[in-house]
């Protein structure tokens, strides 16, 4: 069932926390709402949830307007941060409740329950209470206890954000596990750009109660619509660059040219490029003189790419780059060393914007 929500905006006193919102997320998939906090992302899941109402707007599930539909009535599964299990029943109990409101025969309950269980590899602790359960195991059932009855839709708020990294990511898996295996149209709300990606069909970015951009994670990582969307996606080098006669130029000095694909036909004036760390090469030699001369302040080896910081003195930045493995062994880069960075692509876009 898709799930569209139609120019929904939501004050709070004088606070705007959705302006005139609008995002589909189509039948069967599995939505990222991704922003920093206060950006509205768990304001708009409340609404399509119908625990908060919006001032204007529609929310529609399929073609049916449920914008004044009452929680109980729209068919949803919920999952929130903190677990929100029932203490005093036992995690069988728990996965029963939604089954035993809606009066499923017991046969009925039994099965599923068990079948869930199973499903999670929890079985052995139907008769157990949550207080001895791990976090983990506990926001599991939580996510079998919201799926049991069936929902059309499952939202999740932060479901896993109370917990550690490495549980955080075994969650994901399962999330994606049992998204494929139910196909319920499910959203959910994160601030992390990693669980979003690797988790999601589809993302919505979300910034000042406003949508930056809805699209797949490719499609937002690779062609990210605004500033705010680069920036927030993380990991990328903000660099002051001056327009000149069709010529952008990094710095006050305007030493370094930026290739011309970066900036199009922008006006002249003074404007940010944001260049991704794997954007700029380093190099042991001034190879075209297109460069910025920079000291390797700290290395990190560990992972796929070595991430070197680099102070540019006679532009006062600090800049990161991602060296592959190998390049990092030809270079053979030590802390303190003088190198030279080249930016190789990059983005700029119209309006800047600030936090
Ligand atoms: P977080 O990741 O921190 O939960 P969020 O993106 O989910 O952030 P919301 O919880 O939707 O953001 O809140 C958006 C803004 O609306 C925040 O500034 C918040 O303080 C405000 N807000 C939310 N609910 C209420 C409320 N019931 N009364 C007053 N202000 C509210």
């Amino acid at each position: 069932m898709s799930i569209t929500a139609q120019n929904i905006s939501k004050r709070f006193g004088d606070f705007v926390a959705l302006d005139n919102v609008s995002v589909e997320c189509p039948a069967g998939q599995l939505v990222a709402l991704l922003g920093p906090s206060g950006s509205g992302k768990t304001t708009l899941l409340r609404i399509i949830a119908g625990l908060e109402f919006a001032d204007a707007g529609t929310v529609l599930f399929k073609e049916d307007d449920i914008t004044r539909h009452s929680a109980k009535d729209r068919k949803v599964g919920f999952v929130f941060q903190h677990y929100a299990l029932f203490r005093h029943m036992t995690v069988y109990e728990n996965v029963a409740f939604g089954l035993r409101v809606r009066k499923a025969p017991e046969d009925k309950v039994q099965h599923r329950v068990m079948e869930l269980l199973k499903l999670v590899r929890l079985e052995e602790k139907a008769r157990h209470y949550p207080s001895e359960l791990s976090g983990g195991q506990r926001q599991r059932i939580a996510l079998v206890r919201a799926l049991a009855p069936d929902p059309e839709v499952l939202l999740l708020d932060e479901p896993f954000g109370a917990l550690d990294a490495k549980v955080r990511s075994e969650l994901r898996s399962w999330l994606r596990r049992f998204h494929d295996e139910f196909h319920v149209t499910s959203i959910f709300v994160t601030h992390d750009q990693e669980e979003a990606f690797e988790v999601a069909d589809s993302v919505v970015v979300m910034n000042k109660g406003k949508i930056e951009q809805f699209g797949t994670p490719i499609e937002v990582f690779e062609h990210p619509a605004t500033a705010f969307v680069m920036d927030f996606l993380g990991n990328v080098n903000k660099l002051p660059v001056r327009v000149e006669g069709g010529k952008a130029l990094l710095g006050e000095t305007g030493m370094v040219e930026l290739p011309a694909k970066l900036f199009g036909t922008k006006e002249n004036g003074k404007i940010d490029a944001y260049i991704r760390p794997h954007e700029l090469d380093i190099s042991r030699t001034a190879e075209g003189g297109n460069c910025m001369t920079a000291k390797v302040l700290h290395i990190n080896p560990a992972g796929s790419v070595v991430k070197v910081r680099l102070m540019a003195e006679d532009f006062g930045l600090v800049i990161t780059v991602d060296v592959s493995p190998e390049r990092f062994r030809d270079l053979a880069l030590k802390t303190a060393e003088v190198v030279y960075v080249t930016p190789k692509s990059g983005k700029i876009f119209d309006t800047d914007y600030t936090i």
